[in-house]
């Protein structure tokens, strides 16, 4: 193809003018973009894209080819299209965690995308702020679905196997010597404070008896009233705590319900499963290299629990 600057090399963007602009097949086309001002029609062959007038001059393309080349492209533009509505719907099928992974810098949703490749589909987790704006977001965090989902139920066997031997370790620090004494010592503790509270019953009982033969006035009474009701309060308050405590000394110590029956519940998966996620994880953040940060429901119930055993060796080791 020679233009007025001499020969031109034929690269795709050239071949592509070609074959997109109806001008090469040596007709006009005028109206193009504003079609709807011939709409009234007009002189030549007319279409909803302008009106076109026939061999004004010298075709490069025949009109045959230019007409066929328009409905491959257009059948590869629906393909196109397909395949990515396709992709999304197939995505978000796959997506176990919906708006449970985030960006570890935007804190933003990450979305589940498909990339076609000749060895088949991949999925992965990408940051939308990234997608956007490099400036809101710089990293793409990119993880593939399978190594997310990996990092996260081993995370949540992890878990699981920490929780059930934590139990475990409990129950059998209860049995010995010292866990028996200590739930001895604590239950006579509780005692002393039953007997408190008894005792300051009584005492706040006769209170009103003195007030009605007149051994003290009304704002006496009043007063030692409103005293003896914030000590059985804070009493109260004092045996709950203990009570908790001791609970965890128990030689048939258990765990929170919920937590040992969602444990137990899963414990038989051999991989991820939507039950899990659901049931387990809060929040999967994702860095710039791909790696996950798990955080699970259960996390600070296992802390506690480690803690406390902590603080039980160090007791047990001083003992
Ligand atoms: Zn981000």
């Amino acid at each position: 193809m020679t233009g007025h600057k001499g020969c031109v090399e034929w690269t795709g963007i050239v071949v592509k003018r070609l074959l997109s602009n109806e001008y090469y097949t040596g007709d006009s086309v005028h109206g193009k973009t504003g079609g709807k001002l011939f709409a009234g029609g007009s002189c030549g062959a007319e279409d909803s894209a302008g009106y076109v007038v026939r061999d004004t001059h010298e075709a490069l393309v025949s009109r045959a080819d230019f007409d066929r080349v328009q409905e491959m492209k257009a059948e590869q533009a629906r393909v196109y299209n397909g395949k990515r509505a396709e992709g999304r719907r197939c995505a978000a099928g796959r997506n176990k965690f919906k708006k449970k992974v985030v960006c570890s810098d935007c804190g933003k949703t990450m979305y589940l995308f498909r990339a076609v490749s000749q060895e088949g589909d991949r999925f992965f987790y990408g940051c939308s702020s990234h997608n956007r704006s490099r400036k809101v977001c710089p990293y793409r965090h990119k993880v593939m679905l399978e190594d997310l989902e990996a990092a996260v139920f081993g995370v949540i066997r992890s878990h699981m196997d920490a929780c059930l031997d934590t139990e475990r370790l409990v129950r059998k620090l209860n049995a010995g010597r010292q866990g028996t004494e200590r739930y001895r010592l604590m239950s006579r503790q509780a005692d002393r404070i039953r007997e408190r509270i008894r005792q300051d019953a009584g005492k706040k009982a006769g209170l009103y008896a003195d007030f009605a033969e007149r051994l003290i006035d009304g704002e006496e009474y009043a007063a030692l009233s409103e005293r003896y009701t914030k000590e059985a309060e804070a009493l109260s308050a004092e045996l709950e705590k203990l009570l908790e405590e001791r609970e965890r000394y128990e030689r048939d110590f258990h765990i929170e319900e919920g937590w040992e029956k969602t444990v137990r519940g899963f414990l038989g998966e051999r991989e991820l499963t939507q039950g899990m996620v659901d049931a387990f994880v809060t929040r999967v953040s994702v860095d710039k290299d791909g790696d996950c940060e798990v955080v699970l429901a259960y996390d600070d119930m296992l802390a506690e629990l480690l803690e406390a055993v902590r603080e039980r060796e160090a007791e047990n080791g001083e003992g």
